[in-house]
This record gives structure tokens, C-alpha cells and sequence, in this order.
């Protein structure tokens, strides 16, 4: 594991993160679901290689379906209930973390909102970071592209 790799954790403790690179990007999505299992309202995404993250401590999963009828696996510490990330079955290569957890959470910076015809009335939104009413139309690409990956030449 690099040296500058950044970090995260549920928040009791039981699960720690560890991610290789520094350059991840992050969006939020106001969506009822993000509403729902944040308890809150919005949640911050985080999309990363699978293979980039090492993960200490166990953790359980809830699956639910999403309407375009993949299975989302979302995992979630078992002792004190915190969303870890979330895993689609139809790109299992791509993990989306909840930004909240990062141990650092100071530097989080959206690039982009989606779902803003589900938002609260009362958050306010950044005119100069991009905004979709939905989601971009091919949300896996677009998360790819935002990730860098596939890396180029592939
Ligand atoms: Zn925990
Ligand atoms: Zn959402």
C-alpha cells in the first residue's frame, strides 16, 4: 500500500478503507434513495476501482434493485450500521464510496449533482458545478470518464 494512500472508516471504528491514489472525484445525488439510506439529505459519491481499495474489518450487505434493473450491493458496517459503498453487479470493477466516511473530509469539492429535481428545496446549489435533473443519460460511462478508466490505450 503507497504511503500517500487516503483513508476512511465507518463510525465505530470496526471498518477502515485505504485507497491507492489521490485523484478521486466526487458528485452528489440527491435522489430519494441517497435521501433514504443517508438519512439525509443528499449523499456524496465517490466512484473508485474495486481494486484500489483495501478494506479492514467486515462488513454486511443489503441488495436492493434499481430501475434499471442491475442489483446494488451495499455494504455497511454490521456493528454500528454506517454505509461503507456501494457495488452494482453490473459493473462490479467500480465501487462508489460514501464521501462521508473519508477520514478527511475537508477537501470534498463536487463536480457534478444529479438528481436535483429530488432535492431539497432549501440546499442551495454551486452555479458553476454542473447540474442534471436525472442523471446523465449513460451514467456508467460518465462515471468511467470521471474516474480516468478505463485508463487510455485500453
Ligand atoms: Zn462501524
Ligand atoms: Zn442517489
Amino acid at each position: 500500500m503507497k504511503q500517500d494512500a487516503i483513508s476512511g472508516g465507518c463510525q465505530c471504528g470496526a471498518v477502515r478503507y485505504r485507497l491507492v491514489n489521490q485523484d478521486y472525484k466526487i458528485y452528489v445525488c440527491h435522489c430519494l434513495e441517497c435521501q433514504k439510506h443517508t438519512s439525509s439529505a443528499f449523499a456524496l459519491s465517490m466512484p473508485v476501482k474495486f481494486e484500489d481499495m483495501e478494506v479492514q474489518g467486515a462488513l454486511e450487505n443489503y441488495t436492493r434493485g434499481t430501475d434499471s434493473g442491475a442489483k446494488t450491493r451495499c455494504a455497511f458496517c454490521p456493528a454500528c450500521g454506517t454505509r461503507l459503498y456501494h457495488r452494482s453487479d453490473k459493473s462490479p470493477e467500480i465501487v462508489t464510496i460514501k464521501a462521508g466516511t473519508l477520514d478527511d473530509t475537508r477537501a470534498i469539492k463536487p463536480v457534478a449533482h444529479l438528481w436535483i429535481s429530488r432535492k431539497q428545496p432549501w440546499v442551495l446549489l454551486d452555479e458553476g458545478v454542473p447540474a442534471y435533473d436525472t442523471q446523465p443519460p449513460d451514467l456508467k460511462t460518465w462515471r468511467e470518464e470521471l474516474m480516468g478508466f478505463p485508463a487510455e490505450g485500453s
